[in-house]
């Protein structure tokens, strides 16, 4: 079975600051954040990129992010939801998440 941090997150053998979990997906602070606001939502699973990943599980990893967006008051100004997939995007942990940003202005297109 692949392991990876974000495993180590999951099944608490690494500390995080974990917004929401459940029995599909866990949230958590990122620990270098890129805005006032920013974290993950990650599968349980290992389960390496987008690609691999099936609508169920697309579909829960979004319905929470916007979950947790609320409850910080990201819905009011909006924010920014970033997949990176692989290297041309800069994928740096090998366990899909979902990168949730807010609480500055973001420019388009990004880098
Ligand atoms: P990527 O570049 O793969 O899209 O994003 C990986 C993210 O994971 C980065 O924003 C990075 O700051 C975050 N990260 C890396 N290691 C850890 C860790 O051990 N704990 C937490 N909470 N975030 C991490
Ligand atoms: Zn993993």
């Amino acid at each position: 079975m692949s392991t990876c941090i974000f495993c180590e997150i999951v099944n608490k053998k690494k500390k995080a600051t974990i917004l929401h979990e459940d029995d599909q997906v866990v949230a958590f602070e990122d620990t270098r954040p890129q805005a006032p606001i920013h974290f993950l939502v990650i599968p349980r699973p290992h389960i390496e990129t987008v690609l691999d990943a099936d609508k169920e599980t697309l579909g829960n990893l979004l319905a929470i992010a916007v979950q947790e967006a609320k409850k910080k008051g990201l819905d009011s100004n909006g924010f920014r939801t970033v997949i990176n997939c692989k290297r041309y995007a800069g994928q740096s942990v090998n366990h899909l998440h979902v990168h949730v940003m807010g609480g500055r202005w973001f420019s388009w297109p990004p880098g």
